[in-house]
């Protein structure tokens, strides 16, 4: 590798990319050699074309287009997570079922919690409820529908 650029690396070990100005030498995250091995991803034109392409490349590809758009469109990623795909909180609202079939606000933020997102569990429930999941049992209590 002897582009002088600034290059998105892939390494081959633990397949994570991460991005440097000139040649690869060590993978950061798993301290792989990568002066012979690490593949070159792409290489942009700049510092900052650089840390969008390298988060993009470390993105799930089923999130990667969204991201994208977000990313062009210069809103803060930190609004990423208000866009979690609506299977997502689909299989979250599932997993959040009580023994009895029921759903509440703490059930979810135990769910929500347990993956590591900062959505509000009443925005999820709503979300639910508007795409016919969730039926409303009682204040605060909600049933499963499908
Ligand atoms: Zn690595």
């Amino acid at each position: 590798m002897t582009n002088a650029g600034y290059n998105v690396i892939r390494c081959p070990a633990c397949s994570t990319c991460h991005g440097r100005k000139g040649s690869a030498l060590s993978c950061p995250h798993c301290g792989q050699n990568l002066k012979e091995n690490g593949i070159l991803v792409m290489s942009v034109t700049s510092a900052e074309d650089l840390r969008r392409e390298v988060t993009l490349a470390n993105t799930p590809p089923e999130l990667r287009d969204m991201l994208r758009s977000r990313i062009l469109r210069k809103e803060p990623l930190s609004d990423f997570n208000q866009e979690t795909p609506s299977r997502i909180i689909g299989r979250w609202v599932q997993e959040s079922c009580e023994d009895d079939g029921s759903i509440t606000v703490h059930s979810i933020q135990q769910t929500l919690n347990r993956n590591h997102s900062d959505l509000d569990a009443n925005e999820v429930i709503e979300q639910a409820e508007v795409q016919g999941m969730l039926l409303r049992l009682d204040v605060g209590r909600w049933m499963l529908l499908e």
